[in-house]
């Protein structure tokens, strides 16, 4: 018999502000949702007003996790202090490593139109929050895509297996085991995903209608899925489109303040430390 997930809870994104004014919906990390392990923050930023967006997210530090970034429309640059620099646009993504250390700015390079894409943060084990700061700068065309029986899915990260066909491997290299699926389904079309037992499983939905286990979620809203099975959700009957987000519980104490996530409030203190004496790359 086969073993579904279920939905545990459905939580609303909350609108928010940050880096230089950027009006974004705050999906996890926010007062509704603090965090899923290893998952500490997602932001959809998705606006029609350059002057909601156009202040972008200027030098600031991280250490301690990734951050990656999926570009559904518009135009994002990276700089960093490790001297990575990228462009991506409609469908790219950027997964970095911000480690022991690394200042960045992400500016969106574009004065109309929409600019839509998310952010998500990856929490790392204690073992790795002091790696070596990595750059992955992924444009569209190098993300596996699987188009079939009314599913397009693009493999952001982690592993998918279509119908009938073996597992496809992400683009991205990721230090923790984490899944990250972009599927747009058509109008009342099945969607089926094998997840590992014991990892969690988010699912946000940005357009249309997704039921799972009878449940239906709507755009906007995250659902947090129990932690064994396989995912099975039908879209309604305007089709949907949806992130899902998959990933093994790293299962340690959280200590975060802004964009420093590590373990302890000592490890919290020293990151300060370390920033202001320049240390970071
Ligand atoms: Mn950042």
């Amino acid at each position: 018999m086969t073993v579904r997930r279920n939905i545990v809870k459905i939580v609303p994104g909350v609108p928010a502000s940050d880096g230089a004014g950027v009006s974004l919906l705050r999906v996890i990390g926010s007062p509704l949702l603090d965090f899923v392990d290893p998952f500490l923050m997602l932001d959809e930023f998705r606006n029609d007003d350059p002057q909601a967006y156009v202040g972008g997210f200027p030098d600031h530090p991280h250490r301690g996790f990734e951050t990656v970034s999926y570009m559904k429309k518009g135009r994002m640059r990276h700089r960093d202090s490790v001297g990575n620099e990228g462009v991506i646009n409609d469908g790219g993504v950027q997964w970095m490593t911000a480690g022991r250390g690394i200042i960045h700015s992400e500016m969106p390079e574009q004065t109309h139109g929409t600019l839509w894409g998310y952010q998500l943060w990856v929490n790392l084990p204690a073992t790795h929050k002091m790696t070596a700061p990595r750059y992955q700068d992924i444009q569209p065309d190098d993300i596996p895509e699987v188009s079939a029986d009314g599913l397009t899915v693009r493999i952001l990260a982690g592993d998918y297996s279509p119908p009938g066909q073996a597992a496809r491997s992400g683009a991205s290299q990721t230090i923790w085991p984490v899944g990250y699926l972009d599927v747009i389904a058509g109008p009342d079309t099945d969607f089926s995903h094998q997840i590992e037992n014991g990892h969690n499983a988010l699912v946000f939905v940005y357009e249309g209608s997704l039921a799972i286990g009878g449940e239906i979620i709507e755009p906007h809203q995250l659902a947090v899925l129990d932690q064994g099975g396989v995912l099975e959700a039908k879209a309604g009957s305007q089709g949907a489109g949806f992130l899902v987000m998959t990933g093994k519980p790293i299962g340690e104490p959280v200590a975060k303040m802004g964009p420093f996530v590590m373990n302890t409030e000592q490890e919290l203190r020293q990151a300060v430390t370390d920033f202001r004496a320049g240390k970071f790359a």
